[in-house]
């Protein structure tokens, strides 16, 4: 079993064959998805709400959770109004994160400053919704001072909440996975951890403790080799636990499922399979 913790199936991407999407993920062992829910602003932020709504609970396809936030690069459309729109859609039930949040400083679509007041009013937000956080971290160019930056808001508003949260993506160095481990987070893995130039991550997924890691696909985004440059989908999944996998002398199957269930401690919930029993 595999949960892809990471995925954006929202986009017009999908709109001719999400139904087979979903299917052939669970046909591949993928039994659940966190389902980002950042849409293209704050406006469409309950996408994911609505993919949960209408796929999860069915046999044929992956269980879906649901996450609501408002993305770094959409941070300068952030208001009070939005805040409180966030606000009614985390006391969703299928809401159990609050993200991707956090600093995007590569394509800088939301001035520095904004970004990083954003941030924190989120970390506020998800602190009163009591929901862990999705962090999203992308440097510029040879700059640290995303890494900086993030962590260093991550260590004053958010790990005295004891929520903790999943770093998701990650790019960083060793020095960085373990200061996020050390504030409390999960690390998760995506595709990039199979490209060629990615051994930074490898290195760090080496070191990261296998009941302190989760993987995901990030979907639509960094398809993992071999399917690098295509659409990428949450069967894939299997890519990334396999490369961990041969990391850390383990099967795919066993990367999946030690995987899974560190998501479902992060967010107390019960396993795909006592769901299948009670259901039977
Ligand atoms: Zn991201
Ligand atoms: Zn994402």
């Amino acid at each position: 079993m595999f949960i892809d913790s990471h995925a954006h199936l929202e986009g017009n991407r999908y709109d001719t064959d999400r139904d087979e999407v979903l299917a052939r993920a669970k046909q591949s062992g993928i039994e659940a998805y966190l389902a980002i829910g950042n849409g293209e602003g704050p406006d469409t932020a309950d996408c994911g709400i609505k993919l949960a709504e209408r796929y999860d609970g069915k046999p044929e396809y992956p269980r879906i959770w649901a996450s609501v936030g408002i993305h770094p690069h959409e941070a300068s459309l952030a208001n009070e109004a939005t805040d409180s729109q966030m606000m009614q859609w985390a006391r969703h039930p299928k809401v159990i994160a609050w993200g991707e949040i956090g600093l995007d400083y590569f394509y800088d679509h939301s001035p520095r400053e904004i970004q990083k007041t954003v941030f924190v009013r989120q970390m506020e937000l998800a602190k009163a919704a009591k929901l862990p956080v999705v962090i999203h971290c992308r440097p510029s160019g040879n700059s640290e001072s995303a890494w900086d930056d993030c962590l260093a808001l991550i260590a004053e508003h958010w790990s005295s909440t004891g929520l903790g949260g999943i770093l998701h993506c990650f790019t960083g160095s060793v020095e960085h996975a373990q200061r996020a481990l050390d504030l409390g987070f999960m690390i998760s893995f995506a595709g990039n951890i199979t490209f060629p130039k990615a051994q930074p991550i490898r290195d760090a997924a080496q070191m990261v403790p296998l009941d302190r890691m989760l993987i995901e696909t990030d979907s639509p985004y960094l398809a993992p080799i071999p399917h690098r440059g295509q659409r990428n989908e949450p069967a894939f999944v299997r890519e990334v636990a396999r490369q961990i996998g041969e990391l850390r002398n383990l099967s795919a199957e066993e990367t999946g499922s030690r995987t899974a269930q560190n998501f479902y401690n992060l967010f107390g919930l019960e396993p795909e399979t006592a769901n299948r029993e009670a259901r039977a």
